[in-house]
């Protein structure tokens, strides 16, 4: 029998080598992380099977995304394990891994308290001492269903019913059965770093009208060392939560009476969203855009052309009927720029034409994936359609991307782009995805900006590009899209006269360049943890008094701020300065100046900036000039 390690190894095996067997003969001195499973000529599977055909083998380790899935996995078998030991009752539902760890869902009658956590994890312990291999089992689904029905397993029972085939795999470990597809890890003692993270109730398979669970969400490392720097990652990202923040600042809120994933701004998230808007819709103009605004609803007719209501419906918010049409609250922008445009016959000499609007859409998420300002029911995009020439769409294509370079590196992100190319279901013909695709492609490598291929991951009306930003700590955010569209230019009929006298189809781009302002918001809070530079600071400077006979001279100060367009606010308040200083320190305020006798008598302020603690001495004028400098340069 042949195996095919790599392109130059091939080695001979007797039918029936286990592959942890050839392994340890064969790989295992040049691989200086564990194996911890095998993939079969691309198939994953456990180490403990047997091989009797010829395959080529490739090791996986933890470092891949597939190791890191099947031992964080296995680790959730383990923790399920110990639950079961420690309370019998509960019940399991799932529990897979998920991106940077694992969870398990369990049905029990009393909530687990942080008390519990330490007692399963203390177990999880306990179970990975005793190294318990595991086991699969491949059985009739008869026989799974015995298994579970005696073990009063219900969730298991209902997954199993979903099941087609008649085999099913089981996993065991020590006493704990689980239904799995696997693979895992051999045996318990190969999972050396693990940690339960958190408690939080879930619905069973995600549906409000179904019973809520309890979900553990735990994480798993090849090292100890991996671990603690992973823990204090997540620490450092929970003192950046911009949910927490946007309480502490008072920057928005939740209502629960109004209803969930609905944001409500506060005065000072609101400055700050209308100081981003402001920004956007000047740097719009300047690029050509042209603003407009369109209707919050809009009837059947339109969502009937754009084939929303055929394929995008389950996101749309039941219709309410006027005179006996129903009119649905816009999910998308589109349609309306669509009918501005589509108000006149276009010539090719207007092309481009593009019309931007931040524009507020409401969209149907489940309530359980609701999160803060990052994923909402309600949200303002900052939206564009652009409609030219299939000649003008490298050119578009490319001062988009300038527009998003532009807007990333003002607010100081870093960010990745993905192009997702065509998927096997799709319309629009090979040639215009090709050309479609060589644009987005030659704008990205033009702007020297890295971008990996996600093949098959346009929508099936056309290519596009997607920009993650990159925060302070590294982490991935959903930011700006731009995306070409042959699909609604056909459903609309939209068209221009070319040279040529004849009409032409349009070529149309929808495109972000932040995303929407709550998502967008949302992610530079936790990217400024909350510091935000001076020009987008909702209190740029606060004015503080010594006692009560300075508060004239600060009223003064205070309107020539003001009057200099700077968000100015004060602090008269009888109270001492080093609790009024403190006070400003805690809402991360810029500038403080900070005003005495001494003050009064040179026409100056004492400034204290969030970088540096001493004070310096300025005349009102020189500070008023030294910030209105910083806020134009949007220094970060
Ligand atoms: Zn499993
Ligand atoms: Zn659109």
């Amino acid at each position: 029998m042949k195996i095919k390690l790599s392109d130059e190894k091939q080695i001979e095996c007797v039918a029936g080598t286990i592959i942890k067997d050839l392994i340890d003969h064969q790989l295992t001195k040049n691989n200086l992380q564990e194996i911890i499973a095998a993939k079969l000529d691309g198939d994953l599977v456990d180490l403990s099977r047997p091989l009797f055909t010829n395959t080529s083998l490739e090791p996986v380790t933890f470092d891949s995304a597939e190791g890191k899935k099947i031992y964080r996995h296995s680790t959730s078998h383990v923790m399920a394990q110990a639950v079961k030991d420690l309370f019998p009752a509960a019940k399991i539902a799932i529990g897979p891994a998920i991106e940077d760890g694992f969870y398990y869902d369990f049905d029990l009658d009393r909530p687990f308290t942080p008390q519990d956590l330490e007692r399963i994890e203390e177990r999880m312990k306990e179970i990975i001492q005793q190294d318990l291999p595991f086991q699969r089992l491949e059985l009739s689904k008869e026989q799974a269903q015995k298994i579970f029905q005696e073990r009063r397993e219900d969730y298991k029972l209902e997954l199993l019913k979903d099941i087609e085939e008649d085999t099913v795999s089981l996993y065991q470990q020590g006493n704990f059965i689980d239904l799995c597809r696997g693979p895992h890890v051999l045996s318990s003692g190969k999972l050396r770093a693990i940690k339960l993270l958190n408690v939080a109730g879930a619905y069973w398979r995600g549906d409000e009208k179904n019973k809520m669970l309890q979900r553990i969400y735990g994480t798993a490392f090849a090292t100890p060392e991996a671990l603690t720097e992973y823990l204090k990652r997540l620490e450092e990202a929970k003192e950046r939560d911009h949910r927490a923040l946007g309480r502490q600042l008072d920057l928005f809120s939740v209502q629960e009476e109004i209803g969930p994933g609905l944001i409500h701004w506060h005065p000072k998230g609101a400055i700050i969203r209308m100081t981003i808007e402001e920004f956007w819709k000047k740097e719009h103009l300047k690029r050509g855009y042209q603003l407009v605004y369109t209707p919050h609803i809009a009837s059947r007719k339109i969502y009937e052309i754009s084939g929303h209501l055929e394929t995008y419906q389950e996101y749309m918010y039941s219709p309410m009927d006027i005179d006996g049409v129903p009119y649905w609250v816009k999910p998308m922008n589109c349609p309306g720029h669509i009918k501005i445009y589509q108000t006149k016959l276009r010539s090719y000499r207007e092309l481009p034409i593009r019309y931007a609007e931040l524009g507020t859409v409401y969209r149907y998420e489940r309530s359980g994936v609701l999160h803060g300002m990052l994923r909402v029911r309600g949200f303002t995009q900052d939206d564009s359609h652009i409609f030219c020439h299939p000649e003008q769409l490298p050119a578009e294509i490319l001062q988009v991307l300038d527009l998003v370079d532009f807007m990333m590196s003002t607010f100081g992100f870093d960010y990745h782009a993905y192009l997702a190319t065509r998927p096997e279901k799709s319309i629009g013909g090979e040639e215009a995805w090709a050309k479609a695709t060589t644009a987005l492609r030659e704008a990205l490598s033009k702007r020297e900006i890295d971008y990996k291929i996600d093949p098959g991951g346009g929508v099936f009306y056309g290519p596009k590009i997607d920009i993650k930003l990159l925060d302070a700590l590294g982490r991935e955010w959903q930011g700006p899209t731009i995306q070409v569209d042959f699909n609604l230019p056909e459903r609309f009929d939209i068209n221009y006269v070319g040279p040529d006298g004849n009409r032409h189809r349009v070529v149309m781009i929808h495109r972000t360049v932040l995303g929407s302002m709550e998502r967008f918001i949302g992610t530079l809070i936790e990217h400024y943890a909350g510091v935000f530079p001076l020009w987008l600071a909702p209190v740029q400077v606060l004015v503080l008094t010594i006692t009560e006979r300075h508060i004239e001279y600060g009223e003064r100060v205070l309107q020539d701020l003001r009057n200099n367009d700077i968000r100015a606010e004060a602090d008269f308040r009888n109270e001492l300065i080093g609790y009024k200083i403190r006070e400003g320190q805690l809402a991360k305020t810029p500038y403080m100046a900070v005003i005495g006798d001494r003050e009064i008598a040179n026409g100056t302020v004492s400034v204290r900036t969030r970088k540096k603690k001493e004070l310096t001495t300025l005349r009102v004028e020189d500070l008023i000039s030294k910030m209105k400098k910083e806020i134009a340069d949007k220094i970060i």
